[in-house]
């Protein structure tokens, strides 16, 4: 059996380097299917940091990006309960466990942790043997395991909860790596073997910075909110620090499943660049199912004010706008191209557009061209015959037509590709833009 565990501390929201060492712990897991196990542990021993909201981030978090657990706080489990405010009488029982074993003595009224007075090592599955000299004292004091208040530390209860709950593997941020060593004496001290550990790099900026709590893309509800979709984040935070060693980097999450393992984690940091994540969105938003995508963004279009009753031509649209845009977000300002029968015309696209002599003209023509087009028969299969005509007599190429006809429809510069929007808004709908933008 293979159990691994997410145990953060809800101190805060929860921010992508957690989100990452969860994504590892649970690929892990699932990676060995029936005998994997993940479990979710909330380490809120601190009162004083803890909050109602942080807790619920992690939650939110956790099921936005689909990390689901196998035993956690709402889901209980055989080895619970999950949260460690619940947890004092084991931890009491461990305790008096090294007080029979002549490993803890009173400091003050705390009481601390004999470490053994020889050289530690760790074996850590990305950063190999790492050992630390426990006859320098100075440097490694016995450390408290229960505070005068009654408390224990965090190392001690991480500890416990890890040989309780069975943990075989344990993923987590390389902040932790100097505390293993720590943790391994707990270990000789209960009589129980260590887990397999794995340490995780640190994310830093592209400046080399460490990646703080402040910073642009940091927690995860940035990316609820912010239009991405949970699997291109998935992917994204999948390669901070591990690598498939494969050319492609959009990889479906039963591929990263399938390749996840020790061996692929980098010992170097990893860096955090939030627009390859904006790319990986557009990847991802690009191939996804349109009825999906179009249930997320709902809410976001009602609230622009596009009529959302015509699902299959909301499905077309979106069809025609997605691969404009890299976030979500963007798409309520693309949808709005195809609703409304005026448009304002903007300063450029004027300029640009009917700047020049005989330019107005040249719109009233197309406009006319386009009255003249049976509004049954309104595609572009009539629609392009009779703007070459006129381009024939205007002596032109049709081309050039196009950007003027552009302007009338949108009263932009820019905007969708033009015939499809132009099919969609129908002839009525098209002429009466026309007629507002050149009033
Ligand atoms: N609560 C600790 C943290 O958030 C957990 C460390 C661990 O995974 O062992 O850093």
């Amino acid at each position: 059996m293979i159990r691994t565990r997410f145990a953060p501390s809800p101190t805060g929201y929860l921010h992508v380097g957690g989100a990452r060492t969860a994504l590892f712990n649970w690929l892990y897991a699932r990676k060995h299917g029936a005998e994997g196990k993940f479990i979710l542990r909330v380490e809120d021993t601190d009162d004083e940091r803890n909050t109602e909201e942080a807790f619920a981030a992690i939650f939110e978090g956790m099921a936005w990006l689909g990390l689901d657990w196998d035993e956690g706080p709402d889901k209980g489990g055989d080895y619970g309960p999950y949260c460690q405010s619940q947890r004092k009488e084991i931890y009491d029982r461990y305790f008096e466990k090294l007080v029979e074993a002549g490993r803890v003595y009173e400091d003050e009224g705390a009481w601390r942790f004999r470490f053994k007075r020889e050289p530690i090592t760790v074996h850590d599955e990305v950063a190999g043997d790492v050992t630390i000299d426990y006859r320098d004292t100075s440097n490694t004091p016995d450390m408290v395991v229960k505070r005068s208040n009654g408390g224990y530390v965090f190392h001690f209860v991480n500890v416990v909860d890890d040989i309780e709950m069975k943990i075989t593997h344990v993923i987590r941020g390389d902040d932790h790596l100097s505390n293993t060593h720590k943790h391994v004496q707990l270990y000789e001290a209960f009589g129980v073997e260590p887990p397999i550990f794995a340490h995780t790099p640190l994310i830093l900026n592209d400046n080399g910075s460490k990646m703080s709590k402040r910073d642009e893309g940091a927690s995860v509800r940035s990316y609820i909110e912010g239009g991405f979709l949970p699997e291109a984040v998935i992917n994204f935070l999948s390669l901070l620090g591990w690598s498939p060693k494969i050319e492609d980097e959009v990889l479906p999450l039963s591929e990263i499943v399938e390749r996840f393992g020790f061996d692929g984690i980098n010992r170097k940091s990893a860096v955090f660049d939030l627009d390859k994540c904006r790319w990986f969105n557009q990847q991802y938003l690009q191939q996804a199912d349109a009825a999906k995508v179009l249930d997320l963004i709902l809410p976001a279009l009602e609230s622009a004010g596009i009529p959302t009753d015509d699902r299959d031509l909301l499905i077309s649209i979106l069809d025609l706008v997605r691969e404009k845009v890299r976030l979500t977000s963007e798409l309520p300002e693309w949808f709005g191209y195809f609703f409304g029968s005026t448009a304002t015309l903007a300063d450029d696209a004027k300029a640009k557009a009917f700047g020049k002599e005989g330019q107005l003209e040249t719109a009233a023509a197309i406009v006319g061209a386009l009255e003249s087009i049976d509004a049954t028969e309104w595609d572009a299969d009539h629609i392009k015959p009779a703007l070459n005509a006129l381009a024939g007599e205007l002596g032109t190429k049709m081309g050039k037509l196009m950007f003027p006809l552009r302007v009338l429809t949108t009263g932009k510069a820019g905007g969708p590709d033009l015939m499809p929007l132009i099919e969609i808004l129908g002839k009525e709908t098209t002429l009466a833009r026309a007629i507002s933008v050149l009033e």
